[in-house]
């Protein structure tokens, strides 16, 4: 599928910084907007139902997915998770760009769907450093901490299929990297030509 706005998906096993990283990219980049998802776990903390997520029951999600609403869904951690066509379709078309913060199941399936989206994968610096930050969060229980750092193998596994890994072992160097794959991206011929498409028009160039 061809959109005028660009499509970036940004996924990292949890505690990698992937969240925190997207959120200063999205103060420093008014061009970017974020898509928010929905899924069936419960808010956590000071989560919004709208701004986080759409948070909705089981029965809810699955009517959803039955209707094709979602561009792509998958199950992580134990609750489901999708990207509806309404959060980013729109703003694509328009030419906005959208940044998806979703898993790498949820990846895989939108670069089927849009070829030119573009996937990063955060990485963290080492086993030990992951380890340390989780524990740092301290938002889970010990047991939570061990299957994240079991999932996070896994996860880690898929950077491979990525587009652009960026190491997270410094923020602000992350956050450099992740600012020049945007940029980059839209300075691609085929964005600037979706992007710019009187400019290209004008100067004969298809
Ligand atoms: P959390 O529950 O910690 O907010 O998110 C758990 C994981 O689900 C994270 O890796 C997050 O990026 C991912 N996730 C959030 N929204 C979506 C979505 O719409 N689709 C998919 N596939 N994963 C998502």
């Amino acid at each position: 599928m061809e959109t005028p706005g660009n499509l970036f998906c940004v996924a990292a096993p949890s505690g990698a910084g992937k969240s925190s990283l997207v959120k200063a990219l999205l103060e420093l980049d008014s061009r970017l907007a974020v898509s928010v998802s929905h899924t069936t776990r419960q808010p956590r903390g000071q989560e919004v139902d709208g701004r986080e997520y759409h948070f909705v029951d089981e029965a809810r999600f699955r009517a959803m997915v039955d209707a094709g609403e979602f561009f792509e869904h998958a199950q992580v951690h134990g609750n489901f998770y999708g990207t509806s066509r309404r959060a980013i379709q729109t703003r694509l078309d328009g030419g906005e760009d959208v940044v998806l913060e979703i898993d790498w199941q949820g990846a895989l399936q939108i670069k089927k769907l849009f070829s030119h989206a573009v996937l990063i994968f955060i990485l963290p610096p080492s086993w030990e450093e992951l380890m340390q930050r989780l524990n740092r969060r301290g938002e889970d229980s010990a047991d939570v901490i061990a299957q994240r750092m079991t999932n996070a193998r896994t996860e880690v596994a898929q950077a491979r299929h990525f587009d652009y890994v960026i190491v997270n072992a410094l923020f602000e160097t992350a956050l450099f990297d992740l600012k020049t794959v945007v940029h980059s991206q839209r300075l691609k011929y085929a964005a600037q030509r979706r992007a710019k498409s009187q400019v290209f028009a004008s100067l004969g160039l298809g």
